[in-house]
């Protein structure tokens, strides 16, 4: 009698966007799982999730608000009340904002991937004071930039209809660990006689599992679609008529890749010119039989120098062969533009002044290091004097993190973070406001890895003084003396126009019934390009982009190498000839999970993957604990000596929270702020360190 089902989503960054039951009883939640009804989700959480309520109940949970005792970073904090906190926030941002409002950031990324408790209250409160934009790159703006000049939108082939490819890609990702709904596709195609393919520097747990594992170097996976496009024209293995009809500039491409021969590219790839002609021409010959080819590209191809154009050029593939025809084939990166999101109804962004004196400003999330140590300066504005941090743990995610560490630590930067737990990047905080979890809450969700809308309904009453961030940014809103009727919807007016009823992919959009349901497919073709209507200026797939050209870049797919590689900066890779690569650990989720017991447990300490050959130049053995550094940082590491990697390339499976490791650092220690071609992300897997047994290294 007081047991209830509740309906909820996964919030995390991760594509899958689980639709869950949430037992409740007496008002504490005692069981979670994936919905059985829902077909993406059918009823398997990852391990993460599966714990979710360990972290839900996690004694360190963050309770009350908490104004800061010691010096930045020491992480210590004594209770005061809402009150107090509102008011010694809005005071302070009503000082900074007198001076110039620009020099307030929000910081926030995928903490929770809700419209109601992203970026719907919170934006409508930054819009107007006037706060300086955040540019949100740290993950996916690269790729998505490289996909959108390409195929017009973040869309493609339906994850649901993987199943029924012959072949499948599975490009620049490790699902079992990230993607696990689709790796769950995947192997049911491979059971149905499809043959998976794997392309990742590294043999993560995916490519184990993959018939065939081609192992480039990081960020020569442009280099390595340029071959497979030269194969694909050389032999003609190519959709003539789709071509004609539904792409833009083919005989500029086929001009492009004449040099790029199977032994060019695999000089520059670091892999054999026969895998390169094999895999093309298998790719090739099954589209000619009529068979669905399909591509699942994911974000760790992009996280280097060229990593937009990379993407562009993986995504040109599909069309060559025109694998568009079915709906098992094609290319998918993001799911995200499907939905028809009313991102402005949300975010107001009409609320911010207009003062000629002060243009609006945008900071750049990959770069918050540099940015917090900058002065004013006309070209950048005013020193940034507050940081509103929230859905976000930049201290140890953002790159070249002693910097980012430095930029936190200013004494005259005020910063609140709106948290869960005391993360590395609360021990920085003036205040710290305790925010609700997903099971606490109401939010609504769109993903980036299938087509459904799912709900999520409030299962139990906020933690002790919990709140959820829409109703902090009303309260914070409240006391800046802002009394535009918006800042009173409700999180249910919030997630009632998160999307356009009236567009056609979202017909019939109902939060209160979808909140009943749990969950609603887009009303989208299961073959989206069949025929062509890419939502590009041209309508085409375009391996000539106009739009390319005016901002600046090559109109053409093209190989934009590594910043830091043996082949681009010979001197660097004397001192630091290893390539890292920092790749998702199963069982973290970015930060999300790390201080879950349980799932550290799994995890054990930082560990560093080292080939035998580098293991055995250095002197290191298995479980010796390694130094990792570069002129950037150094990170101490437990050594798995493994071929699992590459020869010349380390991993550091990430992200570890830095005060939970026992060097007190993790691996963005050693990355960089450069940024990409495109898209202005961070380089994180373009990178060279230098690796010594800890009692040798400097
Ligand atoms: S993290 Fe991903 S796979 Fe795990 S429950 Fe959430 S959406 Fe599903």
């Amino acid at each position: 009698m007081n047991t209830r089902i509740v309906r909820a989503a996964c919030p995390h960054d991760c594509p899958d966007t689980c639709a869950m039951l949430v037992t409740v009883e007496r008002g504490k939640a005692i069981a979670i799982q994936g919905d059985p009804d829902h077909p993406n989700t059918a009823g398997v959480l990852c391990t993460k999730v599966a714990r979710y309520l360990e972290r839900t109940y996690h004694p360190e949970r963050l309770l009350y608000p908490m104004t800061r005792v010691g010096p930045k970073g020491q992480g210590r904090f004594t209770r005061i009340g809402w009150d107090e906190a509102l008011s010694t926030i809005a005071a302070r941002l009503r000082d900074v904002a007198a001076r110039d409002p620009r020099a307030i950031i929000p910081y926030s990324y995928a903490g929770t991937m809700g419209m109601v408790q992203g970026e719907a209250m919170s934006m409508r409160f930054f819009n107007r004071i006037g706060a300086s934009r955040l540019d949100r790159t740290i993950c996916s703006s690269a790729g998505g930039t490289g996909y959108r000049y390409t195929l017009g939108a973040k869309t493609g082939t339906d994850t649901e209809q993987f199943v029924n490819a012959k072949l499948i890609l599975i490009w620049g990702g490790n699902p079992v660990a990230s993607n696990l709904h689709f790796w769950m596709r995947a192997q049911e195609a491979k059971r149905r006689g499809a043959t998976l393919v794997a392309i990742d520097p590294y043999r993560s747990l995916t490519a184990e599992k993959c018939q065939l594992h081609i192992a480039p170097l990081p960020g020569t996976d442009s280099a390595l679609a340029l071959g497979f496009m030269h194969v694909l024209i050389r032999d003609d293995l190519l959709d003539h008529d789709y071509i004609d009809r539904y792409t833009l500039g083919f005989e500029q491409l086929r001009e492009r890749v004449a040099d790029w021969t199977p032994q060019r590219t695999a000089a520059i790839c670091g892999i054999d010119a026969g895998q390169i002609e094999a895999l093309a021409r298998t790719y090739g010959e099954a589209a000619k039989r009529g068979e669905p080819v399909a591509i699942r590209v994911n974000y760790g191809v992009q996280r280097t120098h060229g990593g937009g154009m990379a993407v562009r050029n993986i995504a040109c593939l599909p069309a060559l062969v025109g694998a568009w025809r079915h709906a098992a084939g094609g290319v998918l990166l993001s799911s995200g533009d499907s939905f028809p999101k009313q991102v402005n109804r949300l975010e107001r962004p009409d609320l911010a002044p207009h003062d000629p004196r002060r243009p609006p400003r945008t900071v750049n999330m990959s770069t918050i290091g540099d940015d917090l140590l900058r002065e004013a300066s006309p070209e950048f504005g005013p020193r940034v004097e507050a940081m509103i941090v929230y859905n976000a743990n930049p201290v140890a995610v953002a790159p070249e993190s002693a910097k980012v560490a430095r930029g936190f630590a200013r004494e005259d930067l005020f910063t609140v973070v709106l948290e869960h737990f005391r993360t590395d990047t609360t021990d920085y905080a003036d205040i710290l406001l305790p925010a609700t979890t997903q099971l606490e809450h109401a939010d609504v969700h769109a993903t980036y890895g299938h087509l459904y809308i799912v709900a999520n309904n409030p299962a139990i009453e906020p933690l002790g003084e919990a709140k959820p961030n829409s109703e902090i940014f009303r309260l914070l809103a409240a006391r800046m003396g802002f009394d535009e009727p918006c800042f009173a919807d409700t999180d249910d007016d919030l997630a009632a126009h998160a999307f356009d009823a009236t567009d056609p992919r979202a017909r019939g959009y109902d939060w209160q019934a979808i909140r009943q349901a749990g969950w609603m497919k887009l009303n989208v073709p299961d073959a989206p390009f069949a025929q062509g209507g890419f939502p590009t200026p041209s309508g085409k797939c375009e391996f000539y982009s106009e739009r390319m050209r005016k901002d600046g870049l090559d109109p053409l797919p093209a190989y934009i190498p590594p910043r830091e590689s043996r082949a681009t900066a010979p001197e660097l890779a004397k001192e630091y000839p290893l390539a890292m690569i920092s790749p998702p650990q199963r069982n973290f989720l970015n930060t999300t999970f790390v201080n879950v017991q349980s799932l550290r447990d799994t995890e054990g300490e930082p560990h560093l993957e080292i080939h035998p050959d580098d293991a055995a130049e250095r002197g290191i053995a298995d479980g010796d604990l390694v130094c990792v550094f570069n002129r950037r940082g150094t990170h101490r590491a437990r050594a798995r000596v493994s071929d699992a990697t590459r020869k010349g390339m380390v991993v550091a499976p990430s992200i570890w929270w830095k005060k939970l490791a026992p060097d007190g650092k993790n691996a963005n220690e050693l990355t960089s702020q450069s940024l990409t071609d495109m898209g202005r992300a961070p380089t994180f897997y373009d990178v060279l360190v230098q690796v010594a047994k800890a009692d040798t290294a400097h």
